[in-house]
């Protein structure tokens, strides 16, 4: 199976389909991350709050693979926003991961109410690191376009990616235009609303129609409308069903039916306030 690549703005090459480990306990995410790299995944998203980075370091040198053919994304805790703490922290995802540079590393959360832009300042830590070679690319996860305007206003180095909650139930039109318009790829994080959209009647009739199951038409969806995914499962054929996406195409008609299920409904905390 050949995974396309999405190109983000500084050239680097993101493998569009990958694997999530939020919620992985340390003890399963060596064997998850082992049978996610073996099914063909070369796209690992982590974070220094999912306490399980030593283990994807573990499986990722146990594997065998070349670390270039590894796109390996980890992010920065809720509590180190601070320079100083952001670059110690960074060192410990890099000892823990095993690693001499990461292909991404993200803001995982603005944080408004810690103090009004503070983001900013944290961000200057990520520049100093993607400036040192440490990071092949930088960007942030749950900001909103207020948050990303105020960034820009004071950075040198543009977000190559915005990864936010984004599914069918929360298709966030606005921001994906958003970041669009500002050359930033948009990450789908809970691509399948941790399974709450499996059970959707149009969703069951489209996988009926497609001979796909659920799971996959939703991430075909994600795919055809350019966003960048990594589903999280622990189950051997779920993980391999997660990756067998690549041998369908979803009409344009029935893309605009999988977008009509919009809510705006989040699963997870909103941006503007979550600290
Ligand atoms: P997800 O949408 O990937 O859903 C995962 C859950 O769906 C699994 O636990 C399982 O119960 C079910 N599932 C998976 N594959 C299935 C299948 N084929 N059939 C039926 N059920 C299936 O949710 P997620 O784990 O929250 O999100 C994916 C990744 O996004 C995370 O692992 C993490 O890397 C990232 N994430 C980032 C943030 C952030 O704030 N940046 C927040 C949440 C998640």
């Amino acid at each position: 199976t050949e995974v396309p690549n999405v190109r983000l703005n500084n050239g680097v090459e993101i493998p569009q389909l990958g694997f999530g480990v939020y919620q992985i306990e340390p003890e399963e995410t060596v064997e998850a991350v082992s049978h996610a790299l073996r099914t063909g995944y070369r796209h690992i998203d982590t974070a220094q709050m999912y306490r399980n980075e030593k283990e994807v370091g573990q499986a990722i040198a146990e594997s065998g693979i070349d670390r270039a053919d590894i796109f390996v994304t980890t992010k920065l805790a809720n509590d180190k926003h601070d320079f100083d703490a952001a670059l110690a922290a960074f060192d410990q995802s890099l000892a823990d991961l095993r690693l001499d540079r990461v292909d991404l590393f993200l803001i995982h959360w603005p944080l408004p109410t810690v103090g009004d832009g503070n983001y900013v300042e944290t961000w200057k830590a990520l520049e100093r690191i993607y400036t040192d070679g440490r990071a092949r690319s930088i960007g942030v996860s749950n900001f909103q376009p207020h948050h990303l305007r105020k960034l820009h206003a004071d950075a040198g180095i543009r977000p190559a990616v915005n990864q936010i909650e984004l599914h069918p139930y929360l298709t966030q039109d606005e921001l994906r235009a958003f970041d669009a318009d500002h050359e930033i790829a948009t990450e789908a994080w809970s691509p399948i609303a941790q399974g709450a959209v499996l059970s959707d009647p149009t969703i069951l009739e489209l996988a009926r129609t497609y001979g796909k199951t659920p799971a996959q038409v939703v991430l075909r969806w994600h795919l055809q409308l350019g966003n960048i995914v990594f589903p999280k499962s622990v189950t051997p054929g779920r993980v391999r069903e997660n990756f067998d996406i690549f041998d369908f195409e979803i009409s344009t008609g029935d893309l605009g039916l999988i977008s009509a299920l919009n809510k705006s409904e989040r699963i997870g905390p909103d941006p503007d306030t979550f600290d």
